[in-house]
């Protein structure tokens, strides 16, 4: 089964049929406290020398703080431009900004082969945009929510082509991921008709500019 997004020893991780890719990036969260210069020639580094490595989680927030940094800009603009450089998938975080996050990445549809819309649960009008920069949504575990009725509405609105399942779990033994994906796949196979070899082709496309 393909997670699209976890999280292991501190590193993001996409599986597809038990292969799995790495993703290198700085989180907005820890946009102040690294020294941008130093990691941006690590990543360059590391992806010159990896073809199988994309880049992510980055991107922008604004739940922890209301205020979105010059710095967390600046970090995610320099993670675009060498994800761009790359010709390399990107992971975007965009909680409370998705809006911000895609006014950032339009300028690189084309330039950057594909996204992932990882914890995306905003409303369905930015979907066509989505689509327009080859988007990828990640299904969460929020479907599982009986509670969770707009999350619900989201979901059964997003292209069956465009549909990932994530359960963005950090260091969760691969049995107990393997059981939360199964979780996660039921709910949103009842609310939109997905099938498994759907969700797999989706996250073959996303990840395809990738080696393995
Ligand atoms: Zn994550």
């Amino acid at each position: 089964m393909t997670d699209a997004h976890f999280h292991r020893a501190g590193e993001t991780i996409a599986s597809l049929n038990g292969t799995e890719y790495r993703f290198c990036g700085i989180h907005p969260w820890n946009a102040e406290s690294v020294d941008l210069a130093a990691e941006l020639a690590r990543f360059r580094s590391m992806l010159g020398t990896d073809p199988s490595l994309g880049v992510g989680e980055i991107g922008l927030d604004r739940l922890k703080d209301k205020t979105i940094t010059p710095i967390q800009r600046e970090a995610f603009t320099a993670q675009l431009e060498l994800a761009a450089e790359m010709g390399r998938p990107v992971a975007l975080h965009g909680a409370k900004c998705w809006g911000e996050v895609v006014k950032a990445i339009c300028p690189y549809a084309g330039r950057i082969p594909a996204f992932l819309f990882h914890g995306f649960s905003r409303s369905d009008g930015l979907l066509p945009d989505i689509v327009k920069v080859n988007g990828f949504v990640g299904v969460g575990k929020a479907v599982l929510n009986d509670h969770a009725v707009n999350y619900r509405e989201l979901v059964k609105k997003i292209p069956l082509d465009r549909l990932l399942l994530e359960t963005d779990s950090e260091d969760l033994p691969d049995a107990d991921r393997s059981a939360v994906l199964a979780e996660i796949f039921a709910k949103t196979a009842e609310l939109t008709s997905v099938t498994e070899s759907q969700i797999d082709s989706n996250m073959a496309v996303f990840i395809s500019s990738l080696a393995t």
